[in-house]
């Protein structure tokens, strides 16, 4: 077993299983971890001034920084280990290497310290300590927020490294044990390696948790009440139902509607759909004259929306091939210049409605309007012309989905990226690289990307109106 292995165990136990027997073959890449080690890289490179270099050979040169080492050892009762300290920092003390000793680090993103970064410390420092012959007391943890280098002292006290030796014999023993069962809080998989392997298993199963809105407290709920499975939970009646949900209290019976309706068009595969024909008689209606899909990408962590994607349609009827699709770059984050193309586009057709996939996009425009200094009428007014699809779709329709976000509804419309695998982390992922690069094949990615994220729109804007037609 590995730190890399005590990381995952701490989060999902089947994760760690997985990473560690699990067939290669059924992990997808994950730009999470790609981004996390370029974030890594540079923060550890930024705190060591470029004093930073790998392997052994660093730690006997004396060098500030040391990446890229594996030490293995036993632990306890000899349990092999392998520890691979994500940075090794000098200090003060006395080694094997002479006068200085190291200290493990590990990087942080976001402001919270959690139990995998004070975990990693201990464990790491178990093993470096007898192989440096050196004691060690504390561990770093660093973090970058806007481009300033900030480290946390953590001291590694006995209690935390009781704590580590007892959770490290746990992982040992789930290692050598069947696959451990799926993660009850699904919130975990979406940025995990193993989502696609994890998802057909609990289709399979009739996993609880694979309904909309069943989180892993319900789900406990509903086991402590007998329903274990989709199957069961379907098929039963909603009075039934609502009476074993009364932590809801006044909601039960809407609650136990849903998820009634939510489990028997997940396992029919029919969607269904809700009285709320207003909605959607109101998209109808407003798109008539025209519209426009709108469509961001970002890198949170820097607050950089670095591409606008503007999708214009004049007819729903109009050929894809033909459709205007104006992208907006936004490079340096010169917000002024870019302001200016997106206000144009939106007032060349003042009366359009702009559609767009969850909040981000009125949010950015509502604080793009805010910083121009737009009267709270003006404001109002182009506030007024956005429509969430997401929140749309979510009260017209019950869909027999897993989950309601653009990606997997509009496959299941038979949409299809023309980049496979594609995620906004990936696009994320490829605006780093070309922040690094500057080679501009990324940006054609990106820009591909985002082209293809608005016609998905516009795929799940099409269901919503010609669905409406069809019962008028
Ligand atoms: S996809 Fe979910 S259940 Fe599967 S290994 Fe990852 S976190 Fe665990």
């Amino acid at each position: 077993m590995n730190s890399l292995h005590l990381k995952s165990f701490i989060r999902c136990k089947r994760k760690a299983w997985l990473d560690c027997k699990g067939k290669k073959s059924d992990e997808i890449w994950s730009p999470h971890k790609a981004i996390d080690k370029i974030n890594q890289f540079q923060i550890f490179s930024e705190f060591c001034n470029g004093d930073i270099y790998s392997g052994l050979k660093a730690c006997k040169n004396g060098y500030k920084g040391v990446i890229g080492l594996k030490i293995k050892g036993n632990f306890f009762q000899n349990i092999n280990a392998e520890i691979r300290p994500q940075l090794l920092v000098k200090t003060k003390g006395k080694s094997l290497w002479g006068k200085y000793k190291y200290l493990p680090a590990v990087y942080k993103l976001g402001h919270k310290t959690t139990k995998e970064h004070l975990f990693d410390l201990a464990f790491s420092s178990m093993l470096l300590e007898s192989f440096q012959e050196s004691k060690i007391e504390k561990g770093l943890v660093i973090s970058g927020f806007y481009k300033k280098v900030n480290v946390e002292e953590i001291y590694l006290n006995e209690k935390l490294r009781k704590k580590v030796l007892n959770t490290l014999l746990n992982l040992n023993e789930c290692l050598e044990g069947f696959i451990p069962e799926i993660t009850k809080d699904r919130k975990k998989c979406t940025i995990c390696s193993w989502q696609k392997f994890c998802d057909k298993a609990a289709k399979e199963n009739g996993d609880l948790t694979d309904i909309d809105g069943i989180g892993s407290k319900t789900a406990s709920l509903l086991i402590t009440n007998g329903i274990s499975d989709t199957q069961t939970l379907a098929s039963y009646s909603e009075k039934q139902l609502g009476e074993k949900l009364s932590k809801f209290n006044d909601q039960k019976f809407e609650k136990a509607s849903i998820f009634l309706k939510q489990a028997q068009s997940y396992i029919s595969g029919e969607p269904y759909r809700l009285s709320n024909k207003n909605e959607t008689n109101d998209l109808l209606e407003k798109t008539r004259l025209g519209f426009y899909i709108f469509d961001i990408e970002s890198n949170p962590d820097e607050n950089h929306d670095f591409l606008y994607g503007f999708l214009k349609i004049n007819n729903l009827f109009t050929k894809k091939e033909k459709l205007i699709y104006k992208p907006i770059l936004n490079l340096k984050n010169n917000k002024g210049e870019s302001y200016k193309k997106i206000l144009e586009i939106l007032f060349l057709q003042k009366d359009w409605p702009v559609l767009h996939y969850g909040e981000t996009e009125k949010i950015a425009i509502i604080n793009i309007a805010k910083n121009l200094n737009f009267s709270f009428e003006e404001i109002d007014s182009l506030a007024s012309r956005f429509i969430d699809l997401h929140s749309l779709i979510r009260k017209s329709w019950i869909l027999p989905l897993k989950n309601y976000g653009l990606k997997t509804i509009s496959n299941w419309l038979g949409f299809e990226w023309m980049q496979k695998n594609v995620s906004g982390s990936k696009a994320l992922y490829w605006w780093i690289q070309y922040q690094i690069t500057e080679n501009e094949i990324f940006l054609k990615k990106i820009i591909q990307y985002n082209k293809d994220d608005c016609l998905a729109t516009l795929q799940i804007a099409e269901y919503l109106i010609k669905n409406q037609l069809k019962k008028n």
